[in-house]
C-alpha cells in the first residue's frame, strides 16, 4: 500500500543526511520527490538512488528530479518553487525542509557571521520555502503537507549552539503559527525534533563528544536518518491527516542532560 502515489514532495537538504533519507523514503511510499539542494550535484546523487519513477498503467508519471537552490536566500527559494512548479505543471504537495548547518561555538566567542548565518540557513530559509510552497498551494487550491525539521536542541538547547537552538526553537514557533494560519486552506504544517541522527552533520563531532551523548541518550544509542524518514512520511500522509502544529521528538528519549 503506497501512501504517497499522488503526491510530489519538495525536499530541501535532500543531498545529505536526513534529507536523502526522506527522499527515498518518500519516493518509496510512490511519491515524486523534487531533491534540492545547495549542492546541486548531491541532489543529483539522490535522485540517482530513487531510481526511475514507476509509472502508473497508462499513465506515465514525470520522473524525480534535482534542484540547486541556496535556501536562505529570498530570490532562488521562489525560483525553486517556480521551477519545482514548472517541471510538475503543479506545486508540491508535500514540502519537507531538511537544510541545515551548524556553526558551532560558545556563546563567549561567538561572532556575528556564526549567529546570522545559521538563523539565515535555518530558520530564515525554512520561512522562505514555507512561504512560496504556501503561496503556490493556496493560490492553486491544493491542499499540502509541510514537514520542517527542527532539532530538540530547540527545546532543550545545547552548549555551543545557541545559533543553532535558537534557529530550532524558531522553526517550532513558525510550525505552529504556519499550522494555524493554513488549517482551512488544507494545508498541515508541523516539525519533527530529531536527537542525534548519524549524518555528515554529526559525524564531523569529535567522539569523546559522541560517546558523551551517547550515554546520555535513554535508548542507548544515535538514530538513523531513517527513523527520521519514517515520521516524516507518516506526517506526509492521511495517515496523520489530523495533526498539524505537532512537534515530534525522534531522539530514543529526550537526552538527559
Ligand atoms: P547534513 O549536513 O548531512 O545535510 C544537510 C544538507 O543541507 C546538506 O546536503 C547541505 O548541502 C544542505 N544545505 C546546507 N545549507 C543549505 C542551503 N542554504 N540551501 C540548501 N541546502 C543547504 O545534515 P543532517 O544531519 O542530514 O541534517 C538535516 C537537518 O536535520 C538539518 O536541519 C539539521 O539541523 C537537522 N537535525 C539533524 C540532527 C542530527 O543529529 N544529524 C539532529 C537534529 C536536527
Amino acid at each position: 500500500h503506497l501512501r504517497l502515489r499522488s503526491a510530489l514532495a519538495l525536499v530541501t537538504g535532500a543531498g545529505s543526511g536526513i534529507g536523502r533519507a526522506v527522499s527515498v523514503r518518500l519516493a518509496g511510499e510512490g511519491a515524486t520527490v523534487a531533491a534540492c539542494d545547495l549542492d546541486g550535484a548531491a541532489a543529483r546523487e539522490t535522485v540517482q538512488l530513487l531510481g526511475r519513477r514507476r509509472g502508473e498503467e497508462g499513465a506515465p508519471r514525470r520522473a524525480h528530479a534535482a534542484f540547486q537552490a541556496d535556501v536562505s536566500e529570498a530570490r532562488a527559494a521562489r525560483r525553486l518553487l517556480e521551477q519545482v512548479q514548472d517541471s510538475f505543471s503543479r506545486p508540491p504537495s508535500v514540502v519537507v525542509s531538511c537544510a541545515g548547518i551548524t556553526r558551532d561555538e560558545f556563546l563567549l566567542h561567538m561572532s556575528e557571521d556564526d549567529w546570522d548565518r545559521v538563523i539565515a540557513v535555518n530558520l530564515k530559509g525554512i520561512f522562505l520555502v514555507t512561504q512560496a510552497a504556501a503561496q503556490a498551494l493556496v493560490s492553486s487550491g491544493c491542499h499540502g503537507s509541510i514537514i520542517n525539521i527542527s532539532s530538540i536542541v530547540g527545546k532543550v538547547g545545547n552548549m555551543g549552539q545557541t545559533n543553532y537552538a535558537a534557529s530550532k526553537a524558531g522553526v517550532i514557533g513558525l510550525t505552529q503559527t504556519v499550522a494555524r494560519e493554513l488549517a482551512r486552506h488544507g494545508i498541515r504544517c508541523n516539525s519533527v525534533l530529531p536527537g542525534f541522527i548519524t549524518t555528515p552533520m554529526t559525524q564531523k563531532m569529535p567522539q569523546k563528544v559522541l560517546d558523551k551523548v551517547t550515554g546520555m541518550i535513554p535508548m542507548g544509542h544515535m538514530g538513523d536518518p531513517e527513523d527520521v524518514a519514517d515520521v516524516v512520511a507518516f506526517l506526509a500522509s492521511e495517515d496523520s491527516g489530523y495533526i498539524t502544529g505537532a512537534s515530534v521528538e525522534v531522539t530514543g528519549m529526550r537526552p538527559s542532560w
